[in-house]
């Protein structure tokens, strides 16, 4: 917030968020400056198109999220392998209304908007995710880089598109300088509290990916594997939505295992089965 003008991080998911948001604003007397969104999942920029057409406020994305941000149907596409989606993807959760973005974001220190930020490569829970600093503030507006441990609890399977890259993003936050670190589905850290909260989710994700390798002692195809891996954390998915948002974690955990030479892909029988190197 900047006296009278403020910049937003995400919208949350809908208009309801979006008007949630206006009120909050007109209390505080405060004018929205932009609204700069972290990554294109539609719980982060789902009121975004909301916000810009009842205050005129500019959007900013990263590339690559904000094509799925204009076109919020590529979600459901991708989740569903690139062809059209059975109507269980397109609740909204997964699909959001479109939104229009007025320009990219670049990552380091610049302004926007008249606002100081520090614009933060977070990818790995989405492929080109961004945190947004705030310097003078001493804020670090985390989104999804982490998660809480009860958000981890409750899915079992938090949402990753690429491993390596989210354990990165894991490593370099303790580095960064802010006193605080807000998360995008919970609390706000200091420093002390994020170590224990960075060590709960890199733990997580070396469970999932060992369960992974484990259930890679036999050629299994993908769906095999998702099934040993939540049966070995005790889930039972209910939803195909969640099956498929599942589907791309254990995808990304198959890959960062090949590419760390434990992994191997073969085509047997028109089936495609991956096992233990
Ligand atoms: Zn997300």
């Amino acid at each position: 917030m900047d006296g009278a003008r403020a910049l937003l991080v995400d919208t949350g998911l809908d208009r309801d968020a979006a008007r949630r948001i206006l009120k909050q604003l007109t209390a505080l007397h405060v004018q929205l400056a932009a609204i700069v969104v972290t990554h294109a999942h539609a719980d982060h920029f789902g009121g975004a198109g909301e916000l810009k057409r009842r205050t005129g406020a500019p959007v900013l994305a990263p590339a690559f999220e904000a094509a799925v941000i204009e076109n919020p149907a590529l979600e459901p596409v991708y989740l569903f392998a690139g062809a059209q989606p059975p109507a269980e993807l397109e609740d909204k959760f997964i699909l959001a209304q479109p939104c229009a973005v007025d320009s990219l974001l670049q990552p380091g220190r610049q302004e926007l908007h008249g606002f100081a930020v520090e614009i933060i490569p977070a990818p790995g829970h989405a492929h080109n995710q961004v945190m947004v600093g705030a310097p003078q503030e001493g804020v670090c507006f985390a989104a999804d880089a982490f998660f809480p441990p009860s958000v981890l609890d409750k899915y079992g399977v938090p949402f990753y598109v690429e491993i390596d890259q989210t354990l990165a993003t894991l490593a370099s936050l303790p580095a960064l300088p802010y006193g605080l670190y807000a998360q995008g589905h919970g609390d706000a850290y200091d420093r002390s509290g994020l170590e224990q909260v960075l060590d709960y989710n890199i733990a997580r994700i070396g469970t999932i990916r060992e369960l992974v390798h484990a259930a890679l002692a036999t050629p299994r195809d993908d769906s095999q594997v998702l099934q040993q891996v939540a049966g070995g954390l005790g889930l039972h998915i209910q939803r195909p939505a969640i099956y498929y948002l599942t589907r791309t974690t254990i995808h990304a955990c198959l890959n960062s295992l090949r590419r760390a030479g434990r992994a191997e892909l073969s085509l047997v029988d028109n089936r495609l089965l991956w096992q233990q190197a």
